[in-house]
């Protein structure tokens, strides 16, 4: 008898990670004389990224970082963010720069994000590394939420293969060959950059989108399904199909100002073997990657 899906928690991972991120930030600081630095920079008072980065923050402290914290008003001039973001591209203390989006109107955000040195793209986002994305190579800051994705397709894999639950970072990098996956949603955040890391571990895999026709019948065809739409609850359970992964990365506010992904958890999780929760599965993850990218960054110059 089909039993409820293995419900593939992201908080459990990014625990995971945080025990070996903070051995990895030790070892590296003792050897480089320096902790990794990550800046943060949100313009404006929006509680929700407000919230966002006081987590960040948190988290990377708690793993050994150091944070550079800069928090400038709604009014703030073109010519000052941009005196910001100069003056810690040139701080050698710094390894990530993250940006927090929204940005309030009146300032671009494509314009500042391309500002950020691409070696500190912490968020993944500068085109230059998105090109570098499209173009094959994984050695650079990779979109936080899709390589977040990935590790939580890994830790489902991992339990698909062994029958057991990964205990420790880093896991191992799963075979998707033989699998089917619809990315739901075609944004530069999450849904490009994702088919490109789905497509480089050699997943067949089809994009939808709002002008997508019968996305039901199409995501019923696919052992992986990841829905980052903005629609809360989206996909249910007759477009999923036996024993599929299903990972969610949407967040959304129901009436009741509840926290709804963009799958309708109840009804998928009765078809899936694999589902991630909201809140606790791709969130967690898209912290963690922040941080990963950063240490990377910290690695790589290293080496220069
Ligand atoms: P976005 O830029 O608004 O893109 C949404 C995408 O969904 C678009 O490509 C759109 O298609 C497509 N879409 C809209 N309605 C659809 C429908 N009915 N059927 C199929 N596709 C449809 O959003 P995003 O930035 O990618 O974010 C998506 C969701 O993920 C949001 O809820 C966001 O809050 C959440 N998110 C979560 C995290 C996290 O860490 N958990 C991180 C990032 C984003 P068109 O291109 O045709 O308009």
């Amino acid at each position: 008898m089909k039993t409820e899906a293995f419900c593939v928690s992201g908080s459990k991972l990014a625990s995971l990670f945080q025990v070996w991120l903070t051995e990895q930030v030790q070892a590296g600081s003792e050897r480089l004389g320096r902790k990794p630095g990550l800046a943060v920079i949100l313009v404006g008072d929006n509680p929700a990224s407000l919230s966002y980065i006081k987590r960040k923050e948190k988290v990377a402290e708690k793993c050994g970082f150091k944070t550079f914290d800069h928090r400038l008003k709604s009014s703030v001039s073109e010519k000052e963010l941009s005196a910001l973001i100069y003056e810690l591209n040139q701080n050698s203390e710094v390894d990530g720069i993250l940006l927090q989006l929204p940005l309030p109107k009146g300032l671009n955000e494509n314009h500042f994000l391309r500002m950020i040195e691409p070696a500190k793209d912490a968020d993944g986002l500068h085109p230059f590394n998105q090109g570098l994305l499209l173009a094959g190579d994984r050695d650079v800051p990779l979109p936080c939420t899709p390589k977040g994705v990935m590790a939580l397709i890994d830790f489902a894999e991992h339990h698909r293969r062994t029958g057991e639950e990964a205990k420790k970072w880093p896991l191992e990098t799963a075979d998707l060959s033989s699998k089917k996956a619809v990315v739901i949603g075609r944004s530069l955040l999450v849904g490009k950059p994702l088919a490109q890391l789905l497509l480089s571990r050699n997943a067949t895999v089809q994009m939808l989108h709002s002008k997508s026709p019968e996305p039901g019948k199409l995501c019923a065809e696919a052992d992986i399904v990841v829905a980052a739409v903005g629609s809360a609850e989206l996909v249910r359970g007759d477009w999923v199909k036996q024993g599929a992964s299903v990972i969610d990365v949407g967040i959304n506010r129901g009436e009741d100002g509840k926290l709804l992904g963009d799958v309708e958890y109840s009804s998928c999780a009765k078809k899936a073997a694999y589902i991630t929760p909201v809140p606790g599965g791709v969130g967690p993850m898209t912290v963690a990657m922040l941080l990963l990218n950063t240490f990377e960054s910290f690695l790589r110059r290293e080496l220069v």
